[in-house]
């Protein structure tokens, strides 16, 4: 064994610095454990600076999903002031241009809301009175939800290591890429860490650590594409916006009767985005910039080119939801997180004292705080 931290051995070591390792670190270095964390860029890289920075329990199903992401709420709220994070509670606002939009709202407000919701349904004026970016013309109502929060994630993810290293004493080992795990090791930059427990926290790669496990487990990877776009003049987006494609990709609105109607009318009527998956939400970064996405391609070899005609359609039904914008796109990019077969994720343990936490699919900045709190409380007690 060639390195020794301190002679010490990492209470805990984990591996993956992007919002589940980040937040595994930060509850594990609270609960005073010593904490390493080995990355193998120099930054976060992965899915959890491409997002959207929402934190979005709306979209999650009622019930002990919806009760996670709430308590991942709380918790990103105090992290937000402890490290100094532009955290936003801007709200959301699902659009319905169609009556069976509507009438998927009105389900949803009516049978399926649980404790801790604040949904209630909204007619045009108070749409108008909330929003100066939603199209207001044709518009039936709108469910508004206050529980949405906003995050810059390319400056976020930086800045709360920058915190846990400062200010709870999580070390970050950056570029060293983790190259196999054993009970109480793991290689890393040619070297070698000892760590009492060791958590494999890798995003969309299943090809390096423990590969025939993570390939047979299941999980599916997704490729969004995302633009970023700074409007003529400064214009504060306040809610986030979403519109009817929205209430066909989020399981919150599963249960709605009148969803399976919804999304025939709309693989009739907007065919090019239900065959790439799109559906439009719009929020907003600190810098002012709007963020405008997605598509989501289950191709197993996810492709690294972005398709500009995919691009189009995204922005073809931005612009059926908000009024005018005259938009310069200032960034395109593309994200790969992965699905998990079933439930919010995937828990692997695949050896003494070893542990993968994987597979949050789209809601990993919201679930992640909440999750890696909770694992930590049944795995190694309250
Ligand atoms: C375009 C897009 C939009 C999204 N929007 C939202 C949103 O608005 N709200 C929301 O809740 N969720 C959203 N998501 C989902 C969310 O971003 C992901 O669920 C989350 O970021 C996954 O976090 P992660 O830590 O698992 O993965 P990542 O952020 O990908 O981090 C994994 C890290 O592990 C490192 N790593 C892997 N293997 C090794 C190794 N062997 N050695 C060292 N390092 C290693 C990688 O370099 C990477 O930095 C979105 C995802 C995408 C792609």
């Amino acid at each position: 064994m060639s390195t020794y931290v301190n002679g010490q051995p990492y209470d805990l070591a984990i591996v993956g610095a992007g919002i589940i390792g980040q937040a595994l670190a930060y509850h594990a270095a609270k609960r005073g454990m010593r904490v390493g964390v080995f990355e193998r860029s120099g930054a976060p890289q992965g899915a959890s600076i491409r997002n959207f920075g929402l934190i979005w329990p709306i979209g999650q199903p009622t019930g002990p999903r919806f009760q996670l992401a709430l308590d991942s709420l709380r918790h990103w709220e105090v992290l937000a002031g402890e490290a100094g994070l532009d955290l936003r509670r801007t709200g959301s606002l699902h659009l319905a241009y169609r009556d069976e939009e509507m009438t998927v709202l009105e389900d949803f407000t009516a049978n399926h809301l649980g404790h801790g919701h604040q949904c209630r349904l909204v007619g045009v004026d108070e749409v108008g009175a909330m929003s100066q970016v939603a199209r207001l013309d044709g518009l039936k109502g709108a469910l508004w939800s206050g529980t949405e929060c906003q995050i810059s994630s390319p400056q976020a993810l930086p800045r709360i290591a920058q915190y846990l290293q400062a200010g709870l004493d999580v070390l970050f080992h950056w570029h060293h890429a983790v190259t196999a795990v054993e009970p109480g090791v793991l290689s890393a930059g040619g070297a070698q860490y000892r760590a009492n427990r060791i958590v494999v926290c890798p995003g969309a790669d299943l090809d390096t650590l423990f590969p025939k496990l993570l390939q047979g487990a299941g999980l599916r990877p997704v490729r969004l594409q995302m633009l970023a776009a700074q409007p003529a003049r400064a214009q504060e987006l306040g809610p986030a916006l979403c519109a009817g494609l929205t209430l066909l990709h989020y399981p919150a609105f599963e249960t709605c009767g009148a969803l399976p109607s919804l999304r025939k009318i709309l693989q009739a009527q907007a065919p090019e985005a239900t065959a790439h998956g799109v559906h439009i939400l719009l929020s907003q970064h600190a810098s002012g910039e709007f963020i405008i996405g997605d598509s989501h391609d289950h191709d197993p070899n996810p492709s690294p080119f972005n398709s500009e005609a995919v691009d189009a359609v995204i922005l073809r039904h931005l612009a059926d939801m908000t009024v005018p914008l005259d938009l310069r796109i200032t960034r395109r990019w593309q994200g790969v997180y992965v699905n998990p077969p079933k439930g919010e994720s995937t828990l692997l343990h695949p050896a003494e004292g070893v542990w993968i936490i994987t597979g949050l699919g789209g809601a990993g900045m919201t679930l992640s705080l909440g999750l890696t709190a909770k694992w930590l409380a049944e795995t190694f007690g309250a």
